[in-house]
């Protein structure tokens, strides 16, 4: 029996009365009989309005990395509330927290916060232009920036002919000024020619390089370590600022985020959502050298900017991250995780990868993972599609398109995991009814 969204359903249509979409943010938009309203969230699960309980593998996009309603978390920003907000000054906390993450991410020399991801990322995109001199720029296909106009611009892997040549570059919807396209170059993932190729050509225009080398948005594709060393020897020779976006990795697939994994130290790398556990804090931060053109030339700033209550998620959070196996106690879920669905895809005859990183991972029907995001194209992407469909009626929460990788938190625990196990086992079954697939155990 499908679960029941009335209430959803109804306040849809009240919602939709006033707010485009009845959401405060397209991506929770899913569709007039979808799209669910939550009521509250706690630890690792969610429910909704209408009492359906979930076990939540989206947790905002990443950030609820401990879990929703953290008790020592919100502790933390019960006693910030009395510091009283912004004051258009300065306080002694933003040390603090900034002398945390230089700790954790030696590419941080210096820090600067800001509110949101897209935030953070304008703003290094603004500096690395201001320091080379230069306003054209290098995106990966596949990846993700944010909402800001000079990084809404997607590689179409979908309506892609792969006989003429490269996908073309568009921009995400309308509103995004055509003529920014010019300032704006694509190359695919893990292909390290193609990136000197394209400096060759035009590096004396391009003056940043953005990169997340997990793709947290196009489901966990994965660099090599030894492409990212040669994009930072690239940057070098050409003089183009190395920015990581760590909005989605930082400090979620190891203390100093994925250039600790991959050996790499950025010139300039952004953080967000695992940072402040749900409350919004994001951060710029990188080499000294470069941050010192902040108040030197380069604006930045904002109303919000650390504000105490996020400050203090913030300080808490990194704190535990930094000071206990939380990461650890993640990472090994997560490995259990794919291990267990890994056995139940492998008996039935189901060819599949993951990628990623175990708190921050991909699944693919394919016999191996995606190198970059055209390789995403050549997986039976259909069939995770109708799975989480199928997911989502029995309560376990992932995103409905396969680019977004699963999320995982400190607070998912046994329980959550024998239930994901056994009700992923239970979708997987209906899926392959519903597409026609044989079950290789029929066969045997
Ligand atoms: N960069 C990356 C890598 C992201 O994943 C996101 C958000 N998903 C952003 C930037 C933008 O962050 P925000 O939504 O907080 O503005």
């Amino acid at each position: 029996m499908a679960r029941a969204l009335d209430k959803s359903h109804q306040h849809f249509k009240k919602a939709v009365t006033k707010l485009p979409l009845g959401v405060a943010s397209n991506f929770r938009y899913w569709g007039e009989d979808k799209t669910i309203y939550v009521d509250h969230g706690k630890g690792g699960r969610i429910w909704d309005i209408d009492g359906n309980e979930y076990i939540d593998y989206r947790l905002g996009y990443g950030p609820a990395i401990l879990g929703y309603a953290d008790p020592r978390i919100d502790q933390a920003v019960i006693e910030a509330m009395q510091v009283g907000g912004v004051f258009a000054l300065a306080t002694e906390r933003e040390y603090t927290v900034a002398a945390r993450i230089s700790k954790m991410v030696p590419a941080a020399e210096l820090v600067r916060f800001s509110n949101s991801g897209t935030e953070a990322v304008m703003a290094a995109l603004r500096l690395a232009r201001a320091y080379s001199g230069k306003d054209s720029y290098v995106i990966v296909e596949g990846g993700y920036h944010g909402l800001f106009d000079a990084v809404l611009w997607y590689t179409d892997v979908e309506g892609w002919d792969e006989a003429g040549g490269d996908p073309e570059l568009v921009p995400y919807g309308e509103g995004v000024p055509r003529l920014l396209k010019r300032l704006v170059h694509q190359v695919p993932l893990n292909d390290a020619n193609r990136l000197e190729d394209t400096l060759k050509k035009h590096g004396n225009d391009i003056g940043a390089l953005l990169i997340e080398p997990i793709m947290g948005n196009c489901c966990g594709i994965t660099a090599d370590r030894q492409y990212v060393q040669d994009c930072r020897a690239l940057c070098d020779k050409y003089g183009v600022v190395m920015i990581v976006d760590e909005v989605k990795t930082g400090f979620r697939v190891a203390r100093g985020g994925v250039q600790e994994l991959m050996g790499v130290k950025a010139d300039l790398c952004t953080f967000a959502k695992a940072m402040g556990n749900g409350y919004p804090i994001s951060v710029l931060a990188g080499r000294e050298e470069i941050m010192r053109k902040i108040g030197n030339g380069v604006a930045h700033g904002g109303t919000y900017t650390a504000h105490a209550v996020s400050l203090a998620a913030a300080d808490k959070t990194l704190e535990i991250l930094d000071e206990t196996p939380a990461l650890e106690t993640i990472a090994d879920y997560g490995r259990r995780l794919q291990a267990g669905m890994s056995r139940i895809l492998t008996q039935r005859g189901i060819v599949h990868a993951f990628s990623g990183h175990p708190a921050l991972g991909g699944l693919f029907f394919a016999a191996e993972a995606p190198r970059n995001y055209r390789d995403w194209k050549n997986s039976d992407y259909s069939f995770y599609d109708a799975m989480a469909q199928e997911l989502h009626e029995l309560g376990i929460l992932c995103e409905p398109d396969s680019r977004e990788p699963w999320f995982l938190c400190e607070a998912h625990d046994e329980a959550c995991l024998s239930e994901t196990l056994e009700k992923f086992e239970t979708a997987v079954d209906i899926t392959m009814d519903k597409l026609g697939k044989t079950d290789a155990r029929a066969t045997a």
